[in-house]
């Protein structure tokens, strides 16, 4: 029998995550204070979603493995339309104390402005009894199906990453629903839900004043692409697995050239 890889420890995990952050000027939790789960929790892993009014409106999708939380910045969030694929930035791992943050980090800092719990619950592979080692392995080869048991995320989702980069290096993936009950062809989450599932409250609520701040009032189009938000300048859209598979096609033939 093959030995069994050794899940990375939480703290190496995080070491990006808090080189990029000073806590004495934010409020965000430097991690590192994991309690370990009672038995009959091991096997139900967290999932957060927290919709952030960074440079730009994005919607941070966090699964927990191995002690961290899995990151991604989806711009246009989560869609119920199993047509509509969202691009989604793989950013570094959290802590999984992030999972409780709601309120501001300040202007000037990474990542700041507004963040609001948009859903939180559990998730688990869609292979039977997998666990977290399926999610382990489904994660590093870049093919993840799981079933969120959230109050706005429900059912069958996939996590495909692409072989895309953003500026920053940072792998692309594509977050899409699959069709189950939960499916709404033609339907918006994000548009639908706009309060905590924590606090109830909006992101004016939690932010305070909004004055020049543009929020979720931002015609869906008129954003242009930052670079500074997760350090990955964006499409205006998400793409379709075939539209990235053109364009990886036609950069391959660039380079061979
Ligand atoms: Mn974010």
């Amino acid at each position: 029998m093959a030995p069994r890889k050794k899940p990375p420890s939480a703290r190496a995990q995080l070491s990006e995550y808090r080189r990029k952050r000073d806590f004495k000027r934010t409020g965000e939790p430097a991690g590192g204070n994991t309690v370990r789960k009672s038995p009959a929790r091991v096997t139900k892993l967290a999932f957060v979603i927290q919709k952030h009014a960074a440079t730009r409106l994005h919607y941070d999708l966090r699964l927990e493995l191995d002690g961290v939380m899995k990151s991604w910045a989806v711009p246009r969030g989560p869609s119920p339309d199993p047509m509509d694929k969202r691009l989604a930035v793989q950013v570094e791992d959290h802590p999984t104390e992030y999972n409780t943050f709601e309120g501001t980090i300040p202007k000037g800092e990474y990542g700041g402005g507004t963040v609001l719990l948009w859903d939180r619950g559990w998730y688990e592979p869609e292979q039977k009894g997998g666990g977290a080692d399926a999610v382990r392995s489904a994660y590093a080869k870049g093919d993840l199906k799981v079933v969120f048991h959230g109050k706005r995320m429900k059912g069958r989702w996939v996590l495909v990453r692409t072989r895309g980069y953003g500026d920053g290096g940072q792998p692309s993936w594509l977050l899409i629903k699959h069709r189950d009950a939960h499916a709404e062809p033609g339907g918006d989450l994000v548009e639908t839900h706009v309060t905590s599932v924590a606090s109830k409250r909006t992101m004016e609520e939690i932010g305070g004043s909004v004055k020049s701040r543009v929020w979720h009032s931002r015609p869906r189009d008129a954003a242009r692409p930052e670079s500074d938000w997760t350090g990955t300048a964006l499409p205006k859209r998400s793409k379709s697995i075939a539209e990235v598979r053109r364009e990886r096609a036609a950069a391959e033939a660039r380079k061979e050239r």
